[in-house]
């Protein structure tokens, strides 16, 4: 990745930038996030474009698209995307800092040794420190636990969460691939120590609805707000493997956490079926896939990933369209269950 890109000029961002979106509530906070967020776990890491990474932001920013989501070891390497976007807040968002909601996350492997994963008070505030550091940041608006730890005391882990807070590190707190049990513990013990549960981060496309089986139910009750993420199930919710597999995808570019092996005939007879009731509602398969999430108010904001631009307003254009008549629903579920 060239950090020292002159390929294009100053920013300024589009003064209409507020005009199309409706933001969306997070649970019972005061905090609006807007119905499609970016994510930075692909992208931009060392072996991408730091021009397409900046072009990416640009376009999500101009289109109001105030969140980015972050993790301490989005990369690759491990940092490097924390990295590009402290350069990227630098030359171009700086002035917006206080437009922005940012998040980032420790849990999964960050460095070597018994101190660089999961959910101890030692890897947590090491971790925040690091990620403030890597992206020249003095605070983060959403720290998260990324993923429930076994071994660790939930009341270790909150209340590394609350330190944070309270150390003015981080505005608000969330958990992530959490159950719905762990969820409630967690927000449980958040509340013993005057802190709410913001938001919970987990995984929800129209091919895998886990969160359905009682986890949106908990969050309501316990006053949070949800963020999906994978919502294209990491691309395959589009129309780009109908017709094979395309060198620049992330199927054949990566291969780390989607190769060939996940796009079956079997998958693929369900995404040709999504695609013509896309169709049918005037809107890309992408773009129905987010739509799909956002019909349901509990889910506060939907987290892409993008590899272009393009997909960016692409994806940003399917809150034009969030209702879904009950023939439609219908036919999605048929689709489903074939
Ligand atoms: P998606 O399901 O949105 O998949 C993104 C990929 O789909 C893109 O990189 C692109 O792949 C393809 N794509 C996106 N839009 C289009 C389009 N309009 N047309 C065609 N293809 C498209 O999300 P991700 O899996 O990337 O996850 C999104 C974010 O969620 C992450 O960046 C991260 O912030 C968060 N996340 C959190 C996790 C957690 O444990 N908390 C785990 C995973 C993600 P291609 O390269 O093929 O063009």
């Amino acid at each position: 990745m060239d950090f020292n890109d002159q390929s294009i000029g100053n920013y300024n961002a589009k003064s209409n930038r507020y005009h199309e979106l409706n933001y969306r509530k997070c649970g019972n906070s005061g905090l609006f996030l807007p119905p499609i967020s970016i994510g930075l776990w692909h992208n931009f890491g060392h072996p991408d474009s730091f021009t397409n990474a900046r072009q990416i932001l640009r376009t999500a920013f101009d289109n109001g698209v105030t969140h980015f989501d972050l993790a301490n070891n989005y990369g690759p390497p491990f940092g490097a995307a924390e990295e590009t976007f402290g350069r990227l807040l630098e030359k171009d968002f700086r002035p917006y800092r206080d437009e922005l909601i940012i998040s980032t996350k420790a849990g999964y492997d960050m460095w070597a040794g018994p101190y660089g994963n999961f959910g101890s008070r030692k890897h947590l505030i090491a971790s925040i420190d690091k990620s403030l550091k890597s992206m020249g940041l003095d605070y983060v608006d959403i720290f998260y636990h990324h993923r429930p730890d076994p071994n660790t005391p939930l009341e270790e882990t909150m209340g590394a969460l609350e330190q944070i807070v309270r150390q003015g590190k981080a505005l608000y707190v969330g958990v992530s691939n959490y159950s719905a049990e762990q969820t409630k513990e967690a927000a449980q013990i958040l509340k013993s120590m005057g802190i709410q549960l913001l938001i919970h981060q987990p995984r929800y496309n129209i091919f895998d609805r886990q969160v359905e089986n009682g986890l949106l139910d908990e969050l309501e009750v316990q006053g949070a707000g949800a963020i999906a993420f994978s919502p294209l199930a990491q691309g395959i919710l589009t129309d780009k493997y109908l017709k094979g597999l395309p060198e620049n995808s992330r199927a054949v570019k990566d291969g780390r956490y989607l190769n060939k092996t996940h796009i079956t005939d079997e998958v693929l007879a369900k995404v040709k079926g999504l695609n013509e009731i896309a169709k049918e509602r005037g809107q890309s398969l992408a773009q129905m896939a987010i739509a799909w999430l956002l019909k349901d108010e509990r889910i506060t904001s939907v987290l892409v990933g993008v590899s272009s631009p393009k997909q960016m307003l692409e994806n940003v254009k399917a809150a034009e369209q969030i209702s879904f008549t009950k023939t439609e629903l219908k036919q999605i579920e048929t689709i489903l269950d074939s």
